[in-house]
């Protein structure tokens, strides 16, 4: 069935919001979440860790820290506890994004089961799953993903067990893999430019041969398919090849991005099509699904990334993140005074409804509008 991504309209009168039709927590994010507050329970006076961030949102991982779940790690894999600290009888939770062989190993050795509280997402084992179809294949994987973040620290793990392996992550670096697939730069300069993002042993000239791309699931989706098609092209190109043969150098495959980054752009992408004076995206400032959204958004209106309606200050100022640049900056009227007024709103994978509805029960306050907020949650209840 074909699916709907017009936006909802809720109609507050001098006030129009537009919803995104798909936004917010999705299976995998919900899936943790209830795991992890199962295993609390389960556990009474047991030590609790999260080898990281549940997810990347602070009120979330903020209600487990005030539950007693100590983090391992931060987002970026600094150790916040050491894994010395950690005993047979502890229980250790692995996040939605999954981890790497080496630290699950680690547990292993340390006596400490994972199976039952292992919280990593089917759509992120299916990267896996899809990495190692490409590694029996003879191919190299070339991960495209934010080298730093937890999910594609994990994929890259799977994937080098399996295959030599390399992260891009974006566009411009894809390019330069390509100088070394044809030659236009040197193998030594390869260590240099991809130091850390390589598998152990990679061999420039042999490793780049046969390739095959999967993706982070939170990546941009048009951002991944430009990657592999330049990717492909190259291959083409430096191998004499053609749409019938070039599987004898890059594998044939779908992007591995999840229905939830899907559904959430395809929705953003939709909601885009109403004229509207600007956006706001609800979520946290290190989730990668939710910078993509501002990404599509702020090519078409100003957008606002916040975390939850107190950085909506007044209808005067709002306080929010420019992810391009990690910080968080202060816009002064940004409410044009235009009626009615159209604003559209979408949240992150990884972000709460009720931040949502925070958001939009505040702006409501501006415009007179609270009786018709309460009124139509009614009508939803
Ligand atoms: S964003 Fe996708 S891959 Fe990540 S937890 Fe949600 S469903 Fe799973």
């Amino acid at each position: 069935m074909k699916k709907d991504f017009s936006p909802t309209l809720l109609d507050f009168g001098p006030l129009q919001i537009f919803l995104a039709r798909h936004f917010g927590f999705c299976y995998g994010v919900e899936n943790a979440i209830d795991i992890a507050f199962r295993t609390v329970e389960e556990n009474p006076g047991k030590r609790i860790f999260l080898l990281s961030e549940m997810i990347h949102n602070p009120q979330v991982n903020a209600d487990l820290q005030s539950h007693g779940v100590l983090f391992m790690q931060d987002t970026y894999g600094k150790q916040l506890i050491s894994f010395d600290e950690l005993k047979t009888d502890d229980v250790v939770i692995i996040p939605a994004f999954g981890t790497t062989l080496e630290i699950e190993a680690l547990l292993n050795q340390k006596g400490i089961q994972t199976e039952k509280y292992n919280t990593t997402c089917p759509f992120v084992e299916k990267v896996w799953n899809r990495s190692e179809v490409i590694a029996k294949k003879n191919y190299t994987i070339v991960i495209h993903g934010k080298p730093k973040h937890e999910e594609t620290r994990a994929t890259f793990s799977h994937a080098a067990s399996n295959a030599p392996s390399v992260v891009v992550k974006d566009m411009n670096e894809a390019k330069e893999l390509a100088k070394y697939i044809t030659g236009e730069k040197t193998a030594d300069e390869f260590y240099t430019e991809f130091k850390d993002q390589h598998s152990d042993g990679f061999d420039v000239i042999k490793d780049l041969q046969r390739i095959g791309v999967v993706n982070q699931t939170t990546m941009l989706a048009s951002d991944t398919q430009a990657i592999a098609d330049y990717l492909k092209q190259t291959m083409a190109r430096r191998f004499g090849l053609n749409e019938n043969n070039i599987e004898e150098r890059f594998a044939d495959t779908r992007d591995t991005l999840c229905y939830a980054t899907n559904d959430n752009q395809t929705a953003v992408n939709g909601m885009l099509q109403t004229e509207a004076d600007l956006a706001i995206v609800v979520g946290g400032y290190n989730s990668s699904n939710t910078s993509h959204l501002v990404e599509l958004c702020e090519k078409k209106l100003p957008t606002y990334f916040i975390r939850d309606e107190e950085k909506i200050i007044s209808e005067k100022q709002i306080q929010h993140y420019n992810f391009h640049n990690k910080e968080e900056l202060i816009t002064e009227n940004y409410l044009p005074g235009k009626n009615p007024l159209k604003i559209l709103i979408t949240s992150g994978a990884s972000c709460p409804d009720a931040l949502v509805e925070g958001v939009i029960k505040k702006l409501t306050v501006y415009f007179n509008s609270e009786a018709k907020f309460d009124e139509l949650i009614r009508q939803f209840e």
